[in-house]
């Protein structure tokens, strides 16, 4: 039989610091409660695992760059009739929309909660052990340019694909140069079918031929995009505009 002075050597050595925190409370209570052996064992993988998962969360929580405190639970339906929290809480539950590479653009004026939104889907789908990336679309195709211009574009393409889901914001605010466009497209083309991206925009699909110049480049672009994809209309005053009126007249 090993000796017990060794296991907290091994269980370093095995990188099993969930155990380590509650091997001695739990091998106590197992005596105390006179459990079986592979009880004590379950009770001991449960523990690491549910670690295992805190600290992933914490991990993706971090890399994912999504704007603070715009949760679920910090958003007021009420506020806005046109998007429902069954919705919204469907996206969150049944993750399948992710696995199969399909898309949620979010549309609607300025104000009304499309950032709030995607970044409330991103942490739901980090808690469901899933990675998320979120950026501006204006940061991410300086990002792409600027890969594209030290020959690594397809290497930066290629590096976001461990993001299931991409969350581009403000997708109408990419400046209207050809280059900058174009690496949108491409990072468009190359997630197709393969990786999510939730989009918000205030600009409607109408509109799009501003954020692309080129017709033919738009119509392939929103031809993608919603050949699998869920759209969501916020169809409201400004959130942020209600707010402010809210608080004057209170004063
Ligand atoms: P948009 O992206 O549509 O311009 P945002 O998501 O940035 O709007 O929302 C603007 C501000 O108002 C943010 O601080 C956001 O958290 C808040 N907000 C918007 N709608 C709601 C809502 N229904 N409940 C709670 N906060 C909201
Ligand atoms: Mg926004």
């Amino acid at each position: 039989m090993s000796s017990i002075a060794s296991l907290p050597v091994l269980l370093k050595e095995l990188k099993l610091a969930g155990m380590t925190k509650v091997w001695q409370t739990l091998a106590k209570t197992a005596v105390e409660e006179h459990w079986l052996p592979q009880d004590y064992l379950a009770s001991l993988c449960e523990q690491e695992a549910a670690d295992r998962y805190h600290k992933r969360v914490l991990r993706h929580t971090h890399e994912a760059q999504l704007p603070l405190g715009k949760t679920l639970s910090s958003f007021d339906f009420d506020a806005i009739k046109s998007v429902k929290k069954t919705q919204m809480t469907a996206l969150m539950v049944d993750t399948q929309w992710v696995q199969r590479g399909e898309n949620v653009l979010l549309f609607g004026p300025s104000g009304v909660g499309k950032t709030h939104l995607a970044a409330a889907i991103g942490y739901a789908l980090i808690e469901k052990g899933l990675r998320v990336r979120f950026s501006t679309a204006t940061a991410l195709v300086q990002m792409l340019q600027k890969a594209r211009a030290e020959l690594g574009l397809m290497e930066a393409l290629t590096r976001l694909d461990k993001y299931v889901v991409l969350i581009i914001d403000d997708i109408g605010y990419v400046k209207k140069n050809e280059m900058e466009t174009q690496v949108l497209f491409e990072l468009i083309a190359h997630r197709y079918e393969s990786g999510s991206l939730i989009i918000t925009s205030n600009q409607a699909f109408s509109d799009w031929d501003q954020i692309f110049n080129d017709n033919m480049m738009t119509v392939a672009a929103i031809d993608r995009l919603v050949h699998h994809a869920c759209i969501i209309q916020c169809q409201e005053e400004s959130y942020r505009k209600k707010q402010s009126l809210q608080g004057r007249s209170k004063k």
